[in-house]
């Protein structure tokens, strides 16, 4: 069975899918939307990404907080929020299959295969040019922004049905998996 027929897609769907423009200039209008990115993303402590695009937004823009570590629940040692205008992939490499989820598919995660090592170009939310490399989880969610800034999602690089699951507490308290395709 498809993934397509196991998941409830978003409403937001189409919005989620089109093409952000890039940003010619880092005005106010700009630095407003940084502002709300940021601010989004602090009120969501499970997420440690958010592209403009998942507001309906179609600027390429996407706010993360970097330094999370995968199983984690301890929200602590993650960074403030980096905003990351026009963002370019220079150098991607490693690709390791990994845990991945998305704020605008609550409680679907999935194993997805991405890059482990990244070497990006683009603005910082001063407007000022960078390059800059990430490594392990910190590439693979920046890699994740930039898909969206595509209209490309998570699930789409979800392999099969089997690699798809939702996480729920159980009584004990603890987080268990269960995978999509028995649930
Ligand atoms: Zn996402």
């Amino acid at each position: 069975m498809g993934i397509k027929k196991i998941i409830e897609y978003p409403r937001d769907e189409e919005a989620l899918r089109r093409e952000s423009k890039p940003v010619r200039v880092v005005n106010r209008r700009i630095k407003k939307l940084v502002r709300s990115l940021k601010d989004t993303l602090m009120d969501r402590p499970e997420g440690v990404g958010l592209a403009a695009v998942q507001i309906n937004i179609h600027s390429r823009v996407f706010v993360v907080r970097l330094g999370a570590k995968v199983g984690s629940n301890d929200d602590t040692k993650l960074g403030p929020p980096v905003a990351i205008i026009n963002a370019e992939i220079l150098e991607a490499k490693n690709e390791e299959e990994g845990f991945d989820g998305c704020l605008s598919f609550p409680g679907l995660f999935g194993d997805t295969k991405r890059p482990t090592f990244i070497r990006v170009k683009g603005l910082d939310e001063w407007g000022k040019p960078f390059e800059k490399i990430y490594e392990g989880f910190d590439a693979v969610v920046i890699h994740h922004e930039i898909d969206h800034m595509d209209g490309v999602l998570f699930i789409d690089r979800v392999e099969s049905v089997e690699k798809l699951y939702t996480v729920k507490e159980n009584e004990e308290g603890n987080l268990v998996k269960t995978p999509m395709s028995i649930g």
